[in-house]
């Protein structure tokens, strides 16, 4: 197995409409392990597209919970057992995750119970033990180690920067963060910074798309995420060999190109910049 990044969903936000790329997931294959990072809607194909049998994760980390992150966890999961997942399958996500996933057994319990008795599956709830991500999570998979940095991403409290390291590699994932004066060193000489990026110009525009009468969204969206040109600059202070936009706000707005994302990140970055597309597979 190759060491690799492939960026799932790359599109910042939980709505789609013709045309737009998938919210948020992200494949790490580092080390021997095979790791989801956050469920946004559409993560379960996209990773049988990306060729992973669903049985061969090790394990499935939630940054926090906003819904592009995790709203496919549950189909997830239990599209895997009736894959064949026998044995249990790791989730590491900010407290409050248990409600989602007792409330998403509750509500396919018939299902769930049918298949047990009338297929002889295994008990699906004993199959996704599920442990609380915090700062202070130092978790060992064989020879990956995560750890995490709590993040900027009002109102949401629980959401964290990931670092996973192994094979003599790092790569940093941002998660949803305002910008982090203390993501340069966390980020520190990464082989590849995946940040979150939003065009300030475009974000007007899917505001006013969405015709809400009051600014609560562009205020929401303007304090908890990043400028390209700032993730730019931190991937520079932060000298990492390389950068990927990622969650990227707009992603649906045909008039926003790749071009305008490096017109906005090469003048701050001297590095190589990926800009994300669903299923873009990036070597370590
Ligand atoms: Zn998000
Ligand atoms: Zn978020």
């Amino acid at each position: 197995m190759t060491d690799a990044i492939t960026l799932l969903g790359t599109k910042g936000g939980p709505a789609i409409r013709p045309g737009s790329s998938m919210p948020t997931s992200i494949l790490v294959q580092l080390a021997g392990k095979t790791i989801l990072v956050d469920a946004g809607l559409g993560c379960t194909a996209a990773l049988t597209r990306a060729g992973i049998p669903l049985t061969d994760l090790d394990a499935v980390l939630i940054t926090h919970l906003h819904s592009d992150h995790y709203l496919e966890l549950g189909p997830l999961l239990h599209t895997a057992w009736t894959a064949g997942l026998k044995t249990p399958l790791p989730i590491h996500a900010p407290e409050g995750l248990d409600t989602y996933w007792q409330g998403f057994l509750a509500s396919m319990a018939f299902d769930i119970d049918t298949r047990i008795a009338d297929e002889g599956r295994p008990d699906l709830a004993s199959l996704a033990p599920i442990h609380v991500l915090d700062d202070t999570s130092h978790l060992r998979l064989g020879d990956l180690t995560v750890t995490t940095l709590r993040n900027h991403h009002p109102p949401i409290k629980d959401s964290f920067a990931l670092k996973l390291t192994g094979a003599d590699k790092t790569v940093v994932l941002s998660g949803d963060t305002a910008p982090l004066p203390e993501m340069v060193d966390f980020a520190r000489d990464a082989d590849l910074l995946v940040h979150e990026a939003m065009l300030i110009p475009g974000v007007q525009k899917i505001v006013d798309r969405m015709g809400y009468k009051d600014d609560r969204l562009l205020k929401h969206i303007l304090r908890s995420h990043t400028p390209a040109e700032e993730a730019a600059r931190i991937a520079q202070q932060a000298t990492v060999k390389a950068l990927a936009l990622n969650h990227l706000i707009p992603a649906d707005d045909p008039e926003v190109t790749e071009k305008d994302w490096l017109h906005a990140t090469e003048p701050h970055y001297s590095g190589k910049i990926h800009i994300g597309r669903d299923g873009m597979k990036i070597p370590l």
